[in-house]
Parts: structure tokens; sequence; C-alpha cells
């Protein structure tokens, strides 16, 4: 079966930023449109700080390196962003319990924990217009394929699909959460940028983990 080591992890979360720090105008356009403007900034300045921890403490375990990017989101990130991506890679790592690595099941757990914590934290629900429209169609598309046996680089393709899907669903709606539902009714017709931002983070766990 896969098997995802400390490595492949640590690539996952570089890979991560690096989409971030591409894309940060981008995030940061859509925030404009809806909220104010720093999305893009926000995950930039957060994913930057969790690069470096990560270089100088190389965490060594998965809960480690989860718990360490969790910690670092938290606390350099002011925007909500912060403490619902906090909140998603704490999760994380409390799943990863003592694991030296994980196989597609542990990381469908570990994702699915991910998303029950983002929508506890937020009192979000699929829907509201926040990057949980992305995440959670990714989770049941990745839950689904490997319990369908299928490999991990095929789960992961089809959550990433699934998350694209997601994030191009978020485009009509009316936002219910965050800064974009003070717009009311005009927060329709604009891709939410947690949405976006998330299916990186997908984007990335394809293009690292498997
Ligand atoms: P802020 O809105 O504080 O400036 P960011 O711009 O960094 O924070 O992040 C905005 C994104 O956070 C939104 O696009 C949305 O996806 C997500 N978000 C905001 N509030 C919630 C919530 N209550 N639950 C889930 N996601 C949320
Ligand atoms: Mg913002
Ligand atoms: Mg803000």
């Amino acid at each position: 079966p896969d098997t995802v080591d400390i490595t492949a992890l640590h690539g996952w979360i570089r890979e991560f930023a690096r989409l971030i720090a591409d894309h940060k105008d981008l995030l940061t356009e859509l925030d404009a449109a809806i909220g104010d403007a720093d999305h893009g900034i926000n995950m930039h300045r957060g994913m930057s700080a969790v690069v470096t921890t990560l270089e100088s403490e190389s965490p060594g375990r998965p809960s480690e390196i989860f718990k360490r990017t969790g910690m670092t989101l938290v606390s350099t990130v002011g925007g909500a962003s912060g403490p619902l991506y906090g909140t998603a890679f704490l999760r994380m790592s409390a799943i990863a319990g003592d694991a030296e690595s994980l196989d597609g099941t542990d990381l469908a757990k570990l994702l699915r924990a991910a998303l029950d914590g983002v929508a506890q934290r937020g009192k979000a629900s699929v829907g509201d217009k926040t990057m949980l429209d992305a995440l959670s169609p990714a989770v049941e598309a990745l839950e689904s394929a490997i319990e369908d046996g299928q490999p991990l680089a095929v789960a992961l393709g089809a959550a990433v699909r699934a998350a694209e899907e997601g994030r191009a669903a978020t485009i009509p709606m009316v936002a219910r959460k965050g800064r974009a539902s003070y717009l009311g009714e005009r927060s329709a017709g604009h891709q939410d940028p947690g949405a976006t931002s998330v299916t990186f983070l997908l984007a990335a766990a394809a293009t690292s983990l498997s």
C-alpha cells in the first residue's frame, strides 16, 4: 500500500507554501472583492513562517509537523484564516498520534478531522461560501476513493477535482459567514478566497504525497 513518510509530509507543507506564494495576489484580489483584501497576505505571512519553523526544527513525526504548522499559523495570521487553518492542522496532529508514517486511510481520517475542526471553529456549513465548500467535497471524494481501494495518487486526484468543483460552486453563493457575509446578496458572483487557498492545500497533497 501507499506510504506517506515524514519527508513527503515536509514536501506537502513546503509545496502548499509555494502555491500560496505564487498565488498571493490572486488570493488578495479575490478577498478585495468580498472581504478586506488580505487573504493572500495573511496566508503568505503564515506559510512563510511555517516554512522557517519547519526548516529550523525539522520535526520527525507527522503529529509534530502538523502541530508546529498549526501553532505557527495561529500565532502569525491575524485574520479568520489563521485560527481556521490552525485548527485544521492541530486536529490533524491529534489524529496522527504517534504514527511515524501514514497510509491513504490515515490521510483521509486526518483530513476528515481537519474538516470537522474548521466547521466547528467557524460554526459554518457547506453552502455558506467558505473554505468548507471546497474542503468538504474533497474529503468525501478522498474517502470514497480510498474505500474503493484506489491508489493514493488516484484518490488525491479525485480530491483535487472535487475541491476545484467546490471552489467554482462558491461563485454564485451568498456568503453567510465571515466578512463576506456583511455584503449580503452582493457577495454573489465572486469566488471565495478561502475555498481557493484550501484547493491549493489539496493540490499540494496530490503533487507531494503520491
Ligand atoms: P479575514 O476575513 O479575517 O480578513 P482572511 O481574509 O484571511 O480573513 O480569510 C477569509 C476566508 O476565511 C474566507 O474566504 C472564508 O473562506 C474563510 N472564513 C471566514 N469565516 C469563516 C467561518 N466562520 N468558517 C469557515 N471559513 C471562514
Ligand atoms: Mg480578509
Ligand atoms: Mg482581515
